[in-house]
């Protein structure tokens, strides 16, 4: 399975010269989940020559407008550009409001349907499931409803052990029922429970998106051991008092948290305009947990 990240922006409030608004395209198997349309996404996507019109499901943490104002324009090239495949919006039942009123007084007809799902940021709850990922909310402390996204890997199929399979003659035609978990009987009646048979199968894959938010404890049980944690850290420790009253995080938070949690690795983003060199959120972030990155736009990591 493949889990492919494009930081489309990482700038928090205003975009800046070099940064953009809160946007990432999530690819998983070739299929694009759109997180968070700051300002620019759209221009973003052409430039880093993203499919966006394979984008089916658009999942926005809140309503600050860092968060969603590239949106309308998003959906209106969609539009332009003749698209008829229906679109899903995950979203604070706020956004409806705002995208029916500019349709309705531009007096536009989408050409495709829009399919508006609303999110109750107040518990986490599964919003999004096909046949390879889930989609669970996490609420986050923030001035306004806010949520963080928890992108999972469906669990994968076990490992036959093939010594023990062999031994006892199984038919081979059992083989896919009994990786689904199933246990076995034989010709004699005797069962065999699953896990004499097989071993887990690798570790689901996991990332988590965690954008805007006060520090709170709350939701590292729901991030434990993700592969990859999109934190925000909009300001330096030396900011702190600033970080409390507008209900955002530290990079030392965000790393605190990251080590909390047991994460494999930490992306700190959502950077305030103040800071031209990151580095030094970097550095101050690894000293509490070692594996941190810095978001950075248009590269593609692989979680
Ligand atoms: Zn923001
Ligand atoms: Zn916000």
């Amino acid at each position: 399975m493949s889990f492919k990240l494009t930081i489309l922006g990482c700038s928090s409030a205003t975009p800046t010269l070099y940064r953009h608004s809160s946007a990432q395209i999530l690819n998983v198997n070739e299929r694009l989940f759109l997180i968070d349309c700051g300002e620019g996404a759209q221009t973003q996507m052409r430039k880093f020559k993203i499919k966006f019109q394979r984008i089916d499901n658009i999942f926005i943490s809140h309503l600050h407008g860092d968060h969603y104002l590239g949106l309308m324009g998003l959906l209106f090239t969609f539009h332009l550009l003749g698209r008829t495949k229906e679109i899903h919006i995950y979203s604070d039942p706020g956004l409806k409001k705002i995208i029916d009123m500019q349709i309705e007084i531009s007096k536009a007809n989408l050409l495709y349907p829009l399919i508006f799902h609303s999110i109750d940021s107040a518990k986490s709850k599964v919003i999004y499931n096909d046949d390879i990922i889930t989609v669970r909310t996490i609420h986050m402390d923030h001035r306004i409803p806010t949520v963080g996204f928890l992108f999972t890997e469906k669990p994968k199929e076990r490992k036959i052990r093939k010594e023990v399979i062999e031994k006892m003659q199984i038919p081979v035609k059992e083989y896919e029922k009994i990786k689904k978990g199933s246990d076995f009987t034989d010709a004699r009646g005797k069962l065999y429970k699953n896990d004499e048979l097989t071993i887990s199968g690798p570790k689901p894959v996991s990332y988590a998106c965690c954008s805007d938010t006060g520090y709170t404890e709350s939701y590292i049980p729901l991030i434990k051991g993700a592969d990859m944690l999109y934190h925000e850290a909009t300001f330096m420790q030396d900011k702190l008092k600033n970080a409390r009253e507008k209900f955002h995080c530290t990079s030392i938070d965000a790393a605190t948290i990251a080590l909390k949690a047991g994460v494999k690795q930490l992306m700190i983003g959502h950077y305030s305009a103040r800071y031209n060199d990151l580095n030094p959120l970097l550095e101050e972030a690894k000293t509490v947990f070692e594996n941190t990155i810095l978001a950075d736009e248009g590269v593609v990591y692989n979680i």
